[in-house]
């Protein structure tokens, strides 16, 4: 432990945003970067606690106060090296991961968690840039086969140990470009693509295959490649979006919140594909349906097409400004989140349903919309319509951020006739094996909907009991 009273003399300082009036006008990432020297001394307000309640909340277990002394002391290359051997991807992380380690720091029970989050990603650049990430082979191959079926975090962490543990790993993946929700979710101000090609650059050099464009069940039947690999892993996300079934729901103007996201991170790529078809927010009264990530993400690209407003609206109640004691430290803080979206340009209300969509010559033209209060109902909390609060919010673009209700079942699922858990996710026991011989599954098909350092987590765990399992059957 470095400095034992550092916290007591630095502040928590953020490396901060770019500007408002300049982010909104590109889709470069909005955060800023710190100085190396301040970097340094917000690592030294770690306390090296007795019992590391970040290390306990981040879902890899990332060995945070052991890479904040070292940063602290300046040696980066002992920090990434500690980091990089439980985090795959700490680039991505360090990025937009929601930092559930500073919810747990003990700091925070002060309001002042170590810049955990920032301090990753300073570290992981740092090793980008001195070029001590460097593609690493394995020594030796096992001869075995896998198959990682879905190239999202999930995906890529599970390929990414399969691959160094000797395996021959061919990652498929349906669309063009290799990433899942990182590439077609999350927009670019968030995370810039550039970062994914750059750490898929390294896989591929140290032996991963990648095949894109490539949807089993579709272009490969899901029986052919439980037959050409000796293990497949599943990790196709969860990808069925929410709907909104109300009155109105069939008129034109009304997507689902991924189709615009993702149309704009295809455009963004700068190749002229999908620039045709893609729904553009430019001149419109945008109304955002889903108080969530997704639906801020939602206006913060909105705001970059040049909506002419924005608005978003969610059923639950506004969140407290500060925590509740049903709701204590250390856990994770569900208090109102303003994001850098948000600080862009948008108006918010909670607390109110959808009644029915409005339109004219079959376009949507506004949301009728009524003010609900959460009440107590045989001991489930249920929304009730307050009478006479019924509004017409105006909307020629409505997008619906309402989340997702599971993984996609047509195609390989269904195919393979894998078990489902009661939520429709992919059943698996607890050495992520699912009912089908040699088929594991990993990430959000399994969780459903949930972070990048899950779906991470979830890759690694997936991976490990799949290199088992081949050591196991390779002996019988
Ligand atoms: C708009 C949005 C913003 C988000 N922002 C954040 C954030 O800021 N921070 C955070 O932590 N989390 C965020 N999330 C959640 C996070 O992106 C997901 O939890 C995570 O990506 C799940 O990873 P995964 O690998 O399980 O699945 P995915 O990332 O969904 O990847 C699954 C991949 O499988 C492919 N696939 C599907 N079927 C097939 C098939 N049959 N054959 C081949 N390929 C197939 C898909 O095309 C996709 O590429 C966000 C989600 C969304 C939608
Ligand atoms: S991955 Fe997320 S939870 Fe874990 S240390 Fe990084 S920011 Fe914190």
């Amino acid at each position: 432990m470095g400095d034992t009273t550092g916290f007591l003399k630095i502040k928590r300082k953020e490396a901060g945003n770019r500007p408002v009036h300049e982010r909104i006008c590109d889709y470069s990432e909005v955060e800023q970067i710190l100085n190396s020297e301040d970097r340094m001394l917000q690592a030294s307000r770690c306390m090296d606690c007795g019992v590391p309640f970040c290390h306990w909340s981040c879902p890899v277990d990332n060995i945070i106060p052991e890479w904040n002394d070292l940063l602290y002391k300046g040696d980066w290359k002992g920090a990434y090296n500690r980091l990089s051997a439980t985090n795959n991807f700490p680039e991505f992380t360090g990025r937009i991961c929601p930092a559930l380690c500073e919810h747990g720091c003990v700091l925070n029970i002060r309001n002042e968690p170590v810049t955990i989050r920032e301090n990753e990603v300073a570290i992981v650049e740092r090793a980008f840039t001195e070029g001590y990430v460097k593609p690493q082979p394995p020594a030796k191959r096992t001869g075995k086969k896998v198959a990682v079926v879905g190239s999202g975090p999930a995906g890529m962490a599970a390929a990414d140990l399969l691959n160094k543990a000797g395996h021959e790993v061919t990652l498929f993946e349906k669309d063009r470009k290799a990433g899942g929700l990182l590439r077609y979710g999350i927009p670019d101000f968030k995370l810039s693509k550039a970062t994914i090609d750059r750490r898929l650059d390294i896989l591929m050099k140290e032996g991963l295959i990648v095949r894109t464009n490539t949807q089993i069940g579709r272009d490969i039947s899901a029986h052919e490649i439980i037959d050409c690999f000796d293990a497949v892993c599943l990790a196709i996300g969860s990808g069925y979006p929410r709907d909104l079934s109300v009155e109105g729901r069939n008129f034109e103007g009304i997507h689902f919140a991924l189709d615009f996201l993702g149309g704009m991170n295809i455009t963004n790529e700068g190749d002229g594909y999908g620039a045709d078809t893609r729904i553009n927010a430019r001149g419109k009264k945008v109304l955002v349906i889903g108080g969530g990530d997704t639906g801020s993400d939602c206006v913060g690209t909105s705001v970059r097409q040049k909506a002419e407003c924005v608005t978003q609206i969610e059923i639950m109640p506004q969140p407290p400004v500060e925590r509740t004691s049903q709701n204590p430290w250390p856990f994770y803080a569900k208090v109102l989140k303003t994001t850098t979206s948000h600080e862009e340009g948008c108006q918010r209300y909670w607390s109110l349903s959808t009644v029915r969509f409005i339109g004219k010559n079959n376009h949507i033209t506004g949301v009728e919309v009524e003010e609900v209060e959460w009440i107590n109902e045989n001991g489930r909390t249920v929304p009730k319509p307050i009478k006479g609060t019924r509004r017409v919010i105006e909307a020629d673009l409505v997008l619906l951020a309402l989340g997702f209700v599971h993984p996609v079942l047509e195609g390989i699922i269904s195919d393979l006739g894998l078990e489902l858990d009661e939520r429709s996710n992919v059943k698996v026991d607890n050495s992520q094996s699912t009912n089908i011989a040699k088929v594991f599954a990993a990430g959000d098909t399994v969780s459903g909907a949930s972070l990048v350092v899950r779906a991470i987590a979830s890759g690694r765990s997936t991976a490990k009991a799949i290199d088992n399992f081949l050591k196991v059957t390779s002996k019988v």
